[in-house]
């Protein structure tokens, strides 16, 4: 991570013109176009996100931010394959996304997300031997690499309910992290952390992609959160999701919290988030 101050807005009219953007040459990983998401209750139909685009490239920690409700993990959902678009695509590594895939690990806030009855070594392998990619003794080895890079080596035979509600988000990525998907995808992970625990697994996931410059897209409505995790941000409006403005902000660190250029970045973003005057298209 550099911590020069700087940060790039790129207008929402020009959606894809990465001219500004740098460290961003080639293609897109992961292109969203057009995306619609809807639910259809008995009595409603339900729009939650709106016509969205954007790409993710290779390395990048690409935000979704914005407020509860706005579509976030429907759109983290329809990644992953779980919830098709009424209208748009996406694309990742140049085939549609039609399906679940392993190259999509997804890792949710909360704690319950483990097998109870399994040690933490066997949680991890467990994905890994299932979907065929390892032998047993591969998947273990593999476990075990993972474990270490979230510094869990020590509880590899402990049990969910023997750890922290961090230990756990810690399993919980190195499980998805040691199925070396293209794309990481985390929804709102630290969330249900108390405060001083959710500011130490984010800097241990910078560190972390600092090892191995995965790509990971990255869902959060704490506009702080997205300022530290991030190398780019996408605003989403409210309800229903519609883009309001990508940033490049690969330049905050905690001990940038509360300095100008932090909080200048904080407010800039809190008005583009929430100023009406920039709301536009259907009501859901
Ligand atoms: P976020 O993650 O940004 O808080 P969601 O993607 O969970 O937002 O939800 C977006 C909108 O879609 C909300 O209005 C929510 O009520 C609605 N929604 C989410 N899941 C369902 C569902 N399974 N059935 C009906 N509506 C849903
Ligand atoms: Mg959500």
């Amino acid at each position: 991570m550099t911590s020069s101050p700087g940060h790039v807005v790129r207008p929402v009219d020009d959606p894809h013109d990465r001219s500004s953007s740098p460290g961003t040459e080639g293609a897109p990983l992961l292109q969203a176009r057009g995306v619609t998401l809807q639910y259809k209750t008995r009595q409603h139909l339900v729009t939650a996100a709106y016509r969205v685009s954007f790409d993710v490239y290779p390395g990048d920690r690409f935000i979704l931010l914005g407020p509860s409700g706005c579509g976030k993990s429907s759109l983290l959902k329809s990644v992953g394959g779980h919830l098709p678009p009424v209208e748009g695509s996406f694309t990742l590594a140049g085939s549609p996304v039609l399906r679940p895939g392993p190259d999509r690990m997804m890792v949710f806030q909360e704690f319950d997300q483990l097998f109870a009855w399994k040690t933490v070594i066997q949680n991890v392998a467990f994905p890994l031997v299932t979907s065929g990619r390892c032998s047993t003794r591969e998947a273990n080895d593999r476990a075990l690499l993972y474990l270490s890079k979230v510094k869990l080596t020590k509880f590899k035979d402990s049990y969910p309910h023997m750890l922290s509600g961090g230990m756990k988000q810690r399993v919980a990525i190195a499980r998805a992290m040691a199925m070396e998907p293209a794309i990481l995808l985390m929804d709102e992970p630290f969330a249900a952390l108390d405060a001083l625990t959710r500011r130490r697994m984010q800097d241990e996931l910078l560190e972390l992609w600092d090892n191995t410059n995965f790509t990971v897209l990255f869902v959060t409505h704490s506009i702080e959160e997205a300022i530290l995790i991030g190398s780019r941000i996408l605003l989403l409006s409210p309800h229903p999701g519609r883009v309001r403005a990508e940033l490049n902000c690969d330049h905050f660190e905690h001990t940038d919290q509360g300095g100008d250029a932090f909080i200048t970045l904080q407010r800039r973003i809190h008005t583009m988030l929430f100023d009406e005057s920039q709301a536009g298209g259907p009501d859901a």
